[in-house]
């Protein structure tokens, strides 16, 4: 990707030279056709899709859906439930006072927000905050199987109760996957509890810490050689 990025500069350069077309091999123009068309139609869809999705009636009560943020090139991908409503205002994922909460977590198993591209499994806010229902998860799943298709995490970080409902048709119970590295195709979940579940339920604190250096453990493991 970051080959794809800079061949793309290195046009845009030549353009502001003045130059207007160049001679290429087959192979070279598709090669440009394959990956160029992949790294940037593909993502910018399905980012056109989210901004203008009005899919489920969450369209009717946000201020705005959103996307996810980080690095596009990590193949770590942190995974959170549904945006709240400081989320909504800003566009983003942890603003406000969770932000500083998910930093000290990431911290404690020497990562930062920025190692990872970060989502929700639902892409807009719900009323008053409550829990997306079962067809808005549905309606909605599409968009975070496609981010993983095309971003290609190798591990997966999800915090919530809804992220299972997206990747289990069979509902399991939530404490029976819980901080269990789970296969699925090309990456490794391994979910938790929601950082603001936390914030309320200071009993699962300890759990959470485990689920971390768990999590911290895998990233070693599939990273170690890269
Ligand atoms: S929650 Fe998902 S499916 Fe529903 S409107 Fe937002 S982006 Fe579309």
């Amino acid at each position: 990707m970051n080959l794809i990025e800079e061949i793309k500069k290195y046009f845009v350069y030549l353009n502001e030279l003045g130059f207007y077309s160049f001679p290429a091999t087959e192979k070279f123009k598709k090669f440009l056709q394959n990956n160029i068309h992949l790294s940037e139609n593909t993502l910018e869809k399905i980012k056109n899709a989210i901004a203008n999705c009005e899919k489920c009636p969450l369209h009717r009560t946000r201020k705005q859906p959103i996307w996810g943020e980080g690095n596009q090139e990590s193949k770590l991908m942190l995974i959170s439930d549904y945006p709240n409503k400081d989320e909504d205002f800003y566009g983003k994922p942890f603003v406000g006072s969770i932000e500083e909460i998910l930093k000290k977590m990431l911290l404690s198993i020497k990562l930062k927000r920025e190692d990872f591209f970060i989502t929700h499994a639902v892409k807009c806010k719900t009323p008053g905050g409550r829990p997306p229902e079962l067809e808005e998860i549905l309606a909605c799943k599409t968009y975070l199987l496609k981010q993983i298709k095309f971003l290609k995490p190798k591990l997966i970080l999800a915090f919530g109760f809804t992220p299972p409902k997206i990747f289990f048709e069979h509902n399991p119970t939530f404490s029976s996957i819980r901080g269990q590295p789970i296969k699925i195709k090309d990456f490794i979940i391994l979910f938790t509890y929601h950082p603001n579940y936390m914030l309320k339920n200071p009993a699962v604190k300890r759990l959470v810490w485990e689920d971390l250096q768990k999590f911290r453990k895998l990233y070693e493991q599939i990273f170690k050689n890269s």
